[in-house]
């Protein structure tokens, strides 16, 4: 199967990625499981190794060269992310260790601000674990409810159950953009403006959606948008929340610790202004400035390219597996990303998962921290392949044969 019919030089970006020439078992490496993490490019790993050996040193603090230094680089990639996002302030951008870590920021700060007993927070049916305990916990701890969208066979959200949710006491809508186990890409623009229209805020989980799609805040006008580094090809322990301006300095902090203050006595504390306010103590700006340098190498890549790559990968690969007898797809949606969540004839997944991995193809199994999904299925779990712009005509090909392979063995 010919690559070289698409835009790109897939040769030259998988060399790009130095652990994908890598042999497992003494056979080359099929990684088919970045919707846990991504790869990272040699110019994100040469450049954290750059700034450790030559730059380091703490940010916001010293008076002297480098730390001055290193703080211009971390504000630069800040603007980076505004600019990735197209967000209108650059202090609307907070690093943060990661999505997870973006969420509950927001489950608390937003929640001390606006959420009291009875109200509602509405999430869906195919949230991620982390889009769905952190407002539990919310709910636990002021009597409110967490209301849920549910989505049908396909994996796709049910809007007008959607509709009939919204009530008065509704204080904000938590909606993932793309989900990690279906693949689907929610219409998060109108979910947005229909929230809107109720005048209610809306945060957007864009984990599995930031590395594929081209996400512009203003024009989705979204209140939160939260993301982690590790999956778009940056470091791990970096994430980014952003959120509209006049949220973020209506909510009280997350956390209380140094950076995140104005005054400091014992009676009394005032606070810094964004972004400080929501980044207490020493924040990860190494792993920040790989994030930037990973946007960067993205933009040169061109978003459009990738889009274009992957949804050659996501129609060859869907032919190619639902032509495999038995194989059993979950998440069929119109509108969705290379994600290949299935089970194969009766055969437990971790047992294809672990065959898999022998023939040295990397993918998950269970429930992907989606538990919800899979009791809407009334199954424990599946094997997801999920796929990125590095990966090949050739891999899916190698895959559909060990799937074959597989479902002989347990003949
Ligand atoms: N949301 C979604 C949709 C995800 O796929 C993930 C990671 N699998 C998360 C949230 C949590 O990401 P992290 O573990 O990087 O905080």
């Amino acid at each position: 199967m010919a690559n070289k019919i698409f835009t790109f030089d897939i040769a030259k970006i998988r060399n790009d990625f130095p652990l994908l020439s890598q042999k497992i078992y003494g056979k080359p490496l099929i990684y088919f499981d970045n919707g846990a993490t991504t790869q990272k490019p040699r110019v994100v790993i040469d450049t954290l190794s750059k700034l450790y050996s030559e730059h380091n040193s703490n940010v916001h603090r010293g008076v002297h060269y480098l730390s001055d230094q290193m703080t211009k680089m971390y504000e630069l990639a800040r603007q980076k992310v505004q600019n990735y996002l197209n967000a209108r302030y650059v202090h609307e951008i907070i690093f943060t260790k990661g999505i997870t870590d973006s969420i509950n920021a927001v489950a608390y700060s937003f929640g001390e601000l606006c959420v009291k007993e009875n109200d509602e927070i509405i999430v869906s049916e195919m949230e991620h674990h982390s889009n769905i305990v952190p407002w539990q916990m919310l709910c636990k701890r002021k009597g409110a409810k967490l209301r849920v969208i549910p989505f049908n066979e396909k994996g796709e959200l049910l809007l007008d159950e959607y509709k009939k949710l919204i009530n008065s006491k509704t204080k904000l809508v938590a909606i993932v953009h793309v989900s990690n186990s279906l693949g689907t890409i929610n219409p998060v623009k109108e979910i947005v403006a229909i929230a809107h229209k109720n005048n209610i805020p809306v945060l957007i989980d864009g984990a599995q959606a930031i590395q594929h799609e081209r996400v512009d805040v203003q024009s989705l006008d979204c209140d939160f948008y939260a993301f982690s580094g590790h999956k778009i090809y940056g470091p791990t322990g970096t994430g980014v929340l952003y959120g509209k301006e006049r949220w973020l300095k209506e909510m009280p902090p997350y956390q209380g610790g140094g950076d995140m203050i104005d005054r400091v006595t014992f009676e009394h504390t005032t606070y810094a202004e964004l972004p400080s306010k929501f980044e207490a103590g020493t924040p990860n700006y190494i792993g920040a400035i790989g994030l930037g340098c990973a946007l960067d190498y993205l933009t040169t890549i061109g978003l459009s390219n990738i889009q274009n790559y992957e949804k050659k990968l996501l129609d060859y690969g869907t032919t190619k597996l639902l032509a495999l007898k038995g194989l059993k797809l979950y998440g069929t949606a119109k509108n969705k990303v290379c994600i290949f969540s299935f089970l194969l004839d009766n055969i437990p997944a971790y047992d294809t998962g672990i065959i898999l991995d022998k023939m040295s193809i990397a993918v998950r199994t269970g429930h992907f921290c989606t538990q919800p999904i899979w009791d809407h299925y009334k199954i424990e779990g599946a094997v997801r392949a999920s796929l990125t712009f590095y990966n090949t005509l050739e891999e899916i090909d190698f895959f559909c044969e060990a799937l074959k392979k597989i479902q002989k063995m347990f003949e």
